[in-house]
């Protein structure tokens, strides 16, 4: 799951890369609204977590620009403590949650999870698909019952295929959705984990569609 990341303070940027990253989510980082801009009119984001006080373009700026281009992107805000004006503005601008500085790197995950629920249309936190259990929380995948050991890019590939079911991803796709920038991407790196992916969980359940992608269908 890929998310950009636009904070223009380098230690509080860097600890929510971190944190987030440990908490399995791709993310790419810039440090301001222009450069922002330029990511979302490039890249395919599940979701943007955005400080609002940013040099160049300010965070309610680049919010207004988003939603006016018909993007519906969850965003999730940053704002400074008191400033209960900032905050309204960036609600009404389109965001979709917000969080006070200083704030909990788990409750940040947690909102971020509790968003792409909301957007995927998921009231439970689990997603259930046939004998399949994937738990995005704690990132435990289980078969009938019975733990099923995934790498992280292999439960990065599988979440993606699940969230998206019955729609087809391209490699191109898959690929920006598990690899942030600058990560050294092997040319049938997404072949690979789908392989494993057949190996541990059963041929069947992912699906390849000649010159199109992979695709998981929609079930119950
Ligand atoms: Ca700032």
């Amino acid at each position: 799951m890929r998310l950009l990341l636009v904070e223009d303070d380098p230690l509080l940027g860097d600890g929510i890369c971190v944190g987030l990253s440990q908490a399995g989510f791709v993310v790419d980082w810039v440090k301001d609204g222009l450069a922002a801009k330029l990511a979302l009119e490039t890249g395919d984001y599940a979701l943007m977590v955005l400080d609002l006080g940013l040099p160049r373009l300010s965070g309610t700026e680049l919010l207004k620009w988003l939603r006016g281009t018909g993007d519906n992107t969850p965003v999730l805000i940053l704002t400074a403590r008191d400033t209960v004006g900032d905050r309204v503005r960036g609600l009404d601008a389109g965001a979709d949650d917000y969080l006070v500085k200083p704030f909990d790197l788990d409750e940040l995950a947690a909102r971020i999870r509790a968003l792409l629920r909301r957007v995927g249309g998921r009231s439970t936190p689990l997603i259930v698909h046939g004998s399949v259990r994937v738990d995005p929380a704690s990132r435990r995948v289980t078969q009938a019952g019975a733990v099923v050991d995934l790498s992280p890019k292999e439960f990065a590939v599988l979440l993606d295929l699940l969230e998206n079911a019955g729609r087809a991803l391209s490699r191109e796709r898959l690929e920006q959705s598990i690899y942030g920038w600058g990560e050294e991407v092997e040319s049938n790196a997404v072949e690979v984990h789908i392989h494993h992916l057949r190996k541990k969980l059963g041929a069947e359940l992912i699906r390849t569609l000649r010159g199109v992608g992979y695709l998981i269908d929609k079930g119950s």
